[in-house]
């Protein structure tokens, strides 16, 4: 049998004509930039996230760096995050001319430990970006009074967890503000690029939406410097088609954790742990086994798709050795590295794949 570890063509032909009905209206109306689609978009997803506002991005990517440069922080800034995150969280930290602040993370959830958080705090501290990891969200109460405490900002890196609640809070609406991503491999994933900043704070709103239009207002003045930070309505025409679904989808991927869950209970295998406070939308399911890169060769040999995230953390990347940072700082982010594996999640598995992917598994472990 062949499970892949994502099959966005299942999903696709559950939705083919209504995706392509809702393309053809945007190119029939030839409104290729923003547009009602767009608008539309923002004004459901800040619906579903809890927040007063929403502005529209070209990527997750460009959502939290709109979101840094709309906050003012760069150069002389330090902006304090997780190490064990995909490269996108610290890479906007730095190409917004601040400077990445690391701490360890909780070998629990895999998110920042936000206990630690107090002990690098500095006069320069501007922000505390937790990224929200594989659906589930970070220790938003910890965070917040930290953030409350020394008046500094909170950006939800919300990439993998849009809808996924905090003590009945979503994700992105605790925070200063939030990030999504569309990321064809997210919950709620486009046909290519796209992301969005939800927020509650009208002032910054109104910063975000300028910035994103090279910080132009009125058209050809500029007050500040922002980009080409836009999301593209045929993005936006897709996911309103996916939108109504993304609870039953998220809710298929609960079922889907459940039940490896029941399957992995007693034996070499560790299934990932929620916190009591939180509801998990199952970004991806990760396991921690012994012998990982033997598991992970063995699944691959035997047609089923697997990944490692991360396989390197932040700090020991090569690109920031110049932050100072050394194996060992981080002993918990670098252990999970080690032992990390995601398996298929994804809402449309059968039965049959999601047995085939335990068992061989449990096989190979013996
Ligand atoms: C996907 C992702 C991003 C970036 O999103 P893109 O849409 O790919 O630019 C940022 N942070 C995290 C944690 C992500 O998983």
């Amino acid at each position: 049998m062949k499970v892949p570890l994502l099959d966005l063509k299942a999903q696709y032909a559950t939705i083919k004509e209504q995706v392509l009905v809702a393309i053809s209206e945007v190119l029939e109306s030839q409104r290729c930039i923003g547009g009602p689609k767009v608008a539309e978009l923002e004004e459901k997803i800040a619906a579903i996230s809890d927040c007063k506002f929403a502005v529209g991005a070209s990527s997750g990517t460009d959502a939290i760096l709109n979101s840094l440069m709309s906050l003012d922080i760069g150069a002389g800034d330090e902006v304090i995050t997780t190490p064990f995150t995909f490269f996108a969280t610290v890479g906007c930290i730095v190409r917004a001319g601040a400077k990445p602040v690391f701490v360890d993370i909780d070998a629990r959830t895999f998110n920042i430990n936000a206990a630690l958080i107090e002990s690098v705090v500095t006069e320069k501290t501007k922000a505390i970006m937790p990224v929200h990891l594989f659906g589930q969200m970070a220790d938003m109460n910890l965070i917040m009074a930290v953030a409350d405490k020394y008046n500094i900002v909170v950006i939800e890196d919300a990439a993998q967890s849009i809808t996924s609640t905090y003590k009945d809070r979503k994700s992105g609406s605790i925070g200063t503000v939030g990030c999504f991503s569309f990321f064809p491999s997210k919950n709620l994933g486009g046909i290519g690029d796209g992301g969005m900043i939800v927020t509650n704070d009208e002032q910054l709103y109104n910063r975000l939406f300028i910035m994103r239009n090279h910080g132009s207002e009125p058209k050809y003045y500029h007050k500040y410097v922002g980009a080409n930070f836009r999301l593209d309505p045929i993005q936006a025409a897709a996911l309103l088609v996916k939108l109504p679904h993304l609870e039953d989808w998220s809710e298929a991927r609960r079922r889907n954790a459940a039940y490896y869950n029941e399957k992995f209970a007693g034996t070499a295998v560790k299934p990932p742990d929620i916190n009591p406070d939180c509801v998990s939308i199952y970004n991806q399911y990760v396991i921690r086994v012994p012998r990982r890169d033997e598991v992970v060769a063995h699944l691959k040999k035997n047609d089923i798709g697997c990944e490692i995230y991360y396989p390197l953390p932040i700090h020991l990347q090569e690109c920031f050795r110049y932050l100072g940072y050394k194996e060992g700082d981080f002993p918990e982010a670098e252990k999970a590295a080690k032992e990390v594996m995601a398996i298929p999640i994804y809402p449309e598995l059968t039965d049959e794949m999601k047995n085939y992917v335990a068992d061989t598994i449990l096989a190979f472990l013996g």
